[in-house]
């Protein structure tokens, strides 16, 4: 099913707290315009072509959101589908396998630190990789002791 630009409505009061329009191009760009559960193409010539979710592998917070790792493209994927259908709802329904994947992360844990398994743009080479936070895929973790 096909889903054009309207799709992208939603209740204003989200803007808060959503990804800039800046960090959802990295991850866009980051996973090749696929899906990065499944590798479904999602975007083509400029234009979203089916349905898709950035998902936060850290849930936001309740009520506050300053916390700035919260958008940042380490702490998003690009999966297919919405909370219920797609590998978006599959994370939804199945959160334990999930978390064990690194596709959800604990809260108080930095997801930048977290590797994430079954990438499907990097899982021929990789079974997991670690997600930066200026929108790449990374083999190695992160040097400790940042911030
Ligand atoms: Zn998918």
């Amino acid at each position: 099913m096909t889903l054009p630009y309207s799709r992208r409505t939603r209740p204003a009061r989200r803007r808060d707290t959503g990804p800039t329009t800046e960090t959802r191009i990295l991850v866009r760009e980051r996973s090749a315009g696929r899906c990065e559960g499944c590798g479904r193409a999602l975007h083509a010539a400029g234009t979203w072509t089916a349905d898709h979710s950035f998902h936060h592998r850290r849930p936001r917070g309740m009520g506050g959101t300053t916390d700035p790792a919260a958008n940042t493209p380490a702490n998003l994927l690009l999966l297919c589908g919405t909370g219920t259908t797609g590998c978006h709802g599959w994370v939804e329904s199945n959160r334990g396998k999930a978390t064990a994947l690194g596709w959800l992360v604990p809260r108080g844990t930095d997801p930048a630190d977290v590797p994430v398994y079954d990438i499907h743009a990097t899982r021929d080479i990789h079974d997991h990789v670690w997600l930066t936070t200026d929108g790449y895929y990374t083999p190695t973790p992160p040097t400790g002791g940042h911030r």
